[in-house]
């Protein structure tokens, strides 16, 4: 560490690492004591934007030293993390670890890497790199990488929206200009939006839908008799919370209606939903599920009999098949019950009846 210090491009380096939005320092080192024979420190300006500083270090980088240059390498990969250039990052970085480096500083390059993966939508890459870091990592970087790591993992880490919002490039699934979807929301639908339902927010970690071509009628498979609103409300909580601790990015349907016949919006319909079987299987695929229990599942205790879905619960799903067939073009007969898609007792018999007759009805 002292001789780490002695360097003035190492000093300026560590500097200019604090001063760095995407700083991966830890705690602050004590102040250096520079010996009097040594040139002052040299630092990109403070004001320098990171691709100015990028050029400054780049300028001075075949005068270096191996042992500086590593650390320059290691500078100039945060920098090009921000500039969102992660492949030139993830080669600097590589390029650092072939240099003396301290722990901390091989700690902060492998972290580098996990980030310029994740940058590329790539996470899979990252998570060996995360994982090597994260035991040596400190401060904010340390927690950054830490969220990241919780996120991959399916949880829900939780972060300052500052961070969160720093991080956002880096959460897989979805590339920076957004989804591509058609248009319309569930509001065109008449549906109760989110927040009657308090919804957590949707995760980043989801497909895009493209345009609806079939969907698919799921029951909850729990006894559900009350219409009562707070009761809905629970069950949708509940049903989401379920899915989202599956690491899924929100609840996987679509669509929610209740014994009262009230229609919510559940995943955006813009994003692909997690209700088929597989990602083959939820591709263009609208995903409603009616609240209630309409498959006889007695090993679970005498409560799961079947039940029959509300006379208003169904007249809410005919209109609202209706409505979607009409918005997207959808055909009759690409209306499905959940079990003829994947082995399932999903949506029960009575589901089943009841949309063969909608079919043949069209
Ligand atoms: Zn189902």
């Amino acid at each position: 560490m002292l001789t780490f210090l002695a360097s003035p491009i190492r000093t300026s380096f560590l500097l200019a690492l604090l001063l760095s939005a995407f700083s991966c320092a830890s705690a602050p080192a004590p102040k250096p004591e520079i010996p009097a024979a040594e040139p002052p420190a040299q630092s990109p300006p403070a004001h320098a934007s990171a691709s100015e500083r990028l050029e400054w270090w780049n300028t001075r980088l075949p005068g270096m030293a191996a042992a500086d240059r590593s650390e320059a390498q290691l500078h100039m990969g945060w920098l090009e993390i921000e500039l969102a250039q992660f492949r030139e990052a993830r080669l600097d970085f590589y390029a650092s670890l072939g240099g003396p480096l301290s722990q901390e500083e091989m700690a902060l390059a492998e972290c580098g890497i996990a980030f310029s993966y994740f940058g590329e939508k790539q996470g899979g890459y990252g998570i060996s790199h995360l994982d090597k870091a994260l035991p040596h990592l400190d401060g904010p970087r340390r927690e950054e990488a830490a969220f990241l790591m919780a996120w991959h993992n399916g949880e829900s880490p939780t972060a300052a929206p500052a961070v969160f919002a720093r991080l956002k490039p880096f959460l897989n699934g979805v590339a920076a200009a957004g989804p591509i979807a058609p248009s319309g929301t569930q509001a065109d639908f008449g549906t109760l939006a989110r927040s009657a339902w308090r919804a957590r927010s949707m995760r980043a970690n989801y497909d895009p839908m493209g345009n609806p071509t079939r969907i698919t009628l799921h029951h909850t498979a729990e006894p559900m008799s009350s219409t009562r609103m707070s009761e809905s409300v629970a069950e949708l909580r509940r049903v989401q919370a379920e899915h989202m601790d599956r690491g899924w990015a929100d609840i996987g349907y679509h669509f929610l209606i209740d014994r009262a016949g009230r229609v919510f919006e559940g995943r955006d319909i813009k994003a692909q939903g997690a209700h088929a079987g597989n990602k083959q299987l939820n591709r263009n695929n609208i995903g409603i599920c009616l609240l209630g229990n309409f498959a006889n599942q007695l090993d679970r205790g005498s409560e799961y009999r079947a039940q029959k879905p509300s006379a208003k619960q169904l007249s809410a799903l005919k209109a609202l098949l209706d409505d979607l067939r009409q918005a997207y073009g959808i055909r009759g007969n690409m209306i499905y019950g959940h079990a003829e898609l994947k082995q399932t007792e999903c949506p029960g018999v009575l589901m089943s009846s009841w949309l063969n007759r909608y079919q043949r009805e069209l």
